[in-house]
């Protein structure tokens, strides 16, 4: 039985697959259910909590307060409290591991492109999350965009 599940989300077209698995997921295992979005293309956001961005403070850099209106929006869908919806700067690889060991999850789900040529060799976030995962790991295989 997995206790907490992790949902990492890039908002893109294919994003309601991968959440319609994990929310499959958490209601077969009664599991809790964390958020976390990864800001990796914006320069870094004036914080006072390290690369960890507060959902509930508004700030005036506009790239920055669509990201929370999207996490915010889908953490009020599926029923996620505020503080289990993760906003963070940086690589998605690295923080979302490091966010699944200091939250004690035991399942990161995350969608996963068929690649090809160039894309192959440069990786993917599912892989890179996978080498250094401290938990299960399940890959939604995705339809090319
Ligand atoms: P990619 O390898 O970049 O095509 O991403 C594959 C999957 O990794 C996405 O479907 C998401 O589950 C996850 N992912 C990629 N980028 C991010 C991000 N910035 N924040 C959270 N999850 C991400």
């Amino acid at each position: 039985m997995y206790k907490h599940i992790l949902l990492a989300v890039d908002f893109s077209a294919n994003t309601e697959n991968i959440v319609a698995r994990a929310v499959k997921m958490v209601n077969q295992h009664s599991a809790k259910l964390s958020l976390v979005h990864i800001l990796d293309n914006i320069p870094m956001p004036d914080t006072s909590y390290g690369t960890i961005i507060s959902l509930g403070d508004e700030s005036d850099n506009a790239l920055l307060e669509q990201e929370k209106t999207k996490l915010n929006a889908l953490g009020e869908k599926l029923s996620v409290p505020e503080n289990q919806r993760w906003l963070i700067w940086g690589t998605p690889k690295d923080e979302i591991t490091t966010l699944a060991a200091q939250e004690s999850v035991d399942l990161i789900v995350i969608g996963s492109h068929a690649r090809h040529g160039l894309a192959l060799l440069l990786g993917s976030t599912a892989s890179g999350v996978l080498h250094h995962a401290p938990c299960d790991l399940l890959a939604v295989r995705l339809p090319h965009e």
